[in-house]
């Protein structure tokens, strides 16, 4: 098998390009699977929509409430040893919304989609506890509805957030891609950003079929990084 550390140890800039999976392990599924919850009512990718936020703020409120916030969650190995890579020298930039990257300490990270513990009100832009939103999406100063800093479906990406994550593929000679299939874009056109000397490696438990050259890595990520 590819020798994930060594070339760790070789690299001068280590980017990790990671997704739902690193996330798996600290107990948070991936919201496409929960969302079958709700199947009958409407595709996670609509219940996650803008167009929900506006039309029906109750339905939209009840299912990020319901199925996107694990705040007990704890980062768990993998995130651990990408912060210690990636704050000696590197970035991860991820899709996941759920902090676990900073709570482990990484410095250096692009929330590529947001972060859904970052919480502010649509009318006066004024931020609130997450806690707060737990509870209500009113803010009770003014009656604004409150929602969570992510990117919804229908809605642009941060500007900052796309030239850092850019910038961060861009500098690296090694790229980890870990937990994601990469299937979504815009987030799967990074890669095509990078250097042609940088070395790709994927960890993942499926083969991916990526068309670009990488090394595969088919085997359980917390293995993986636990031996890092
Ligand atoms: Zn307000």
């Amino acid at each position: 098998m590819f020798d994930l550390k060594a070339a760790v140890a070789k690299a001068d800039y280590v980017t990790f390009l990671t997704g739902a999976g690193v996330s798996t392990p600290s107990g948070i599924p991936d919201y496409r699977s929960k969302g079958g919850l709700y199947a009958h009512e409407a595709s996670p990718e609509y219940l996650l929509s803008h167009d929900n936020l506006i039309a029906h703020p109750a339905n939209f409120h009840q299912f990020v409430t319901e199925s996107l916030y694990y705040p007990d969650a704890k980062p768990n190995v993998i995130h651990e040893k990408m912060a210690a890579i990636s704050n000696a020298k590197g970035a991860i930039v991820t899709q996941n919304i759920d902090n676990l990257h900073q709570a482990a300490g990484a410095k250096n990270v692009v929330p590529f989609h947001g972060s859904l513990y970052r919480v502010y009100c649509r009318k006066c832009h004024q931020t609130v506890p997450y806690q707060t939103y737990l509870k209500t999406d009113r803010h009770d100063v003014d009656g604004g509805q409150l929602r969570p800093d992510v990117v919804l479906y229908g809605e642009g990406l941060d500007e900052a957030n796309i030239n850092a994550a850019v910038t961060a593929v861009r500098r690296a000679d090694l790229i980890v891609i870990c937990g994601t299939s990469l299937k979504v874009a815009p987030f799967s056109l990074l890669i095509n950003e990078r250097r042609p000397e940088a070395q790709v490696v994927v960890v993942n438990t499926e083969r991916l079929a990526l068309p670009f050259q990488y090394e595969m890595i088919q085997a359980d990520a917390e293995t993986v990084f636990a031996d890092l």
